[in-house]
């Protein structure tokens, strides 16, 4: 099942990962994602643990094998660790990630090691207190720090940062973020900025192209690594002086789409078949019962021929997303 994903679309891509969102509620407010706060919206409702545990049965029955937790921010879920718990001894899962703002890290990591997560990114998009705390409206950037270490401590071994390149603000930090990973088994990945229809203006003043930090990692060395089974979007790069890697995720790079190996479930249950797509697929009426699974697994199968070849996001469309705590990134 390892390496024979059943899942595959009308252009052959393989389907080994689901991006599986939690919630849309978030606690941060971050400038280019909610810089008003979470607002909650009429009818929002999202999946239970139960509907989840039915989901992702269905899906690792077709083969996916890497989860990732996402939202909003997954961890201000109530049930978060009993989530994790389920999803992490469903058979065939083999890897359960989670994407998370860091907070409460410090005293949460432990727990999170126990429920069985085995990778996290964390998101830090500056190392200077005060535009972290301008970016995300959180005074917390020592706390998230903490929290990386303490997610060493707990065992977690995959560790990842996840800093959205944002220009004017945190382009004059390359190097310090490329040092950062110099004595840490971690992987620092620059993520581009995204337009979604909430952030125009914020995305014309601020959106940098990936190259420029792939140009800088040349200019001191670093070299491009072969991407792995099962990895997501990033192209990553070694130093031999630098423990860790650091990555790009450059979603409006040529060819950005021919290695998809991803689909998306929002928090209230629509499939997703693409981060830039128009609308979901809601599978919420197939979750509400163990005896639905093969006709989940059906629905799946038949709605991937839909899956497109690409995003548009060359041609101005970003799809109907707001923002992306509305499916995770
Ligand atoms: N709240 C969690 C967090 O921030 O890590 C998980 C959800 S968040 C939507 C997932 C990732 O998407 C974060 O690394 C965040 O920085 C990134 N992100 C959010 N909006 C983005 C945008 N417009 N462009 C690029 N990345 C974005
Ligand atoms: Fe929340 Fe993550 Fe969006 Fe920041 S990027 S507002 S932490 S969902």
């Amino acid at each position: 099942m390892l390496n024979n994903p059943l899942i595959t679309d009308a252009f052959g891509r393989r389907f080994p990962y689901l991006r599986l969102s939690l919630t849309d509620v978030c606690n941060f407010s971050c400038s280019y994602c909610l810089p008003d706060g979470y607002q909650k919206t009429k009818g929002d409702c999202f999946m239970s643990a139960d509907e989840i545990r039915r989901l992702v049965t269905a899906f690792a029955a077709l083969g996916i094998w890497k989860i990732r937790l996402t939202g909003g921010e997954p961890t201000v879920r109530k049930d978060f660790v009993e989530i994790a718990n389920i999803i992490s001894t469903i058979p065939g899962i083999k890897k359960l990630a989670v994407t998370t703002n860091g907070y409460k890290l410090p005293e949460r990591a432990a727990s999170y090691a126990a429920a069985g997560i085995s990778a996290i990114n964390i998101s830090i998009d500056s190392l200077q207190p005060q535009k972290f705390k301008d970016i995300t409206g959180h005074d917390r950037l020592e706390e998230v720090l903490q929290g990386v270490d303490a997610c060493f401590d707990a065992g977690i071994k995959n560790i990842k940062i996840n800093t959205v390149l944002l220009k004017g603000i945190n382009d004059c930090e390359l190097d310090d973020l490329f040092n950062f990973v110099a004595n840490k088994r971690i992987s620092l990945r620059f993520i581009e900025l995204m337009r979604t229809i909430d952030n125009h203006d914020y995305f014309n003043k601020h959106h940098l192209s990936g190259t420029a930090v792939t140009n800088r990692l040349q200019e001191l060395g670093w070299q491009e690594i072969p991407r792995s089974d099962g990895a997501g979007p990033a192209v990553e790069f070694t130093h031999p002086q630098s423990v860790g890697n650091i990555g790009v995720i450059a979603p409006y790079s040529k060819d950005f789409c021919k290695t998809c190996n991803r689909l998306r479930v929002s928090a209230k249950g629509d499939l997703q078949l693409c981060l830039f797509g128009e609308g979901g697929n809601s599978l919420r009426h197939l979750l509400q019962d163990d005896n639905q699974q093969h006709e989940l697994e059906d629905a799946i199968l038949s709605l991937m021929q839909f899956k497109p070849l690409s995003h548009f996001l060359h041609q101005g469309n970003s799809g109907t997303r707001a923002h992306l705590a509305s499916i995770g990134g």
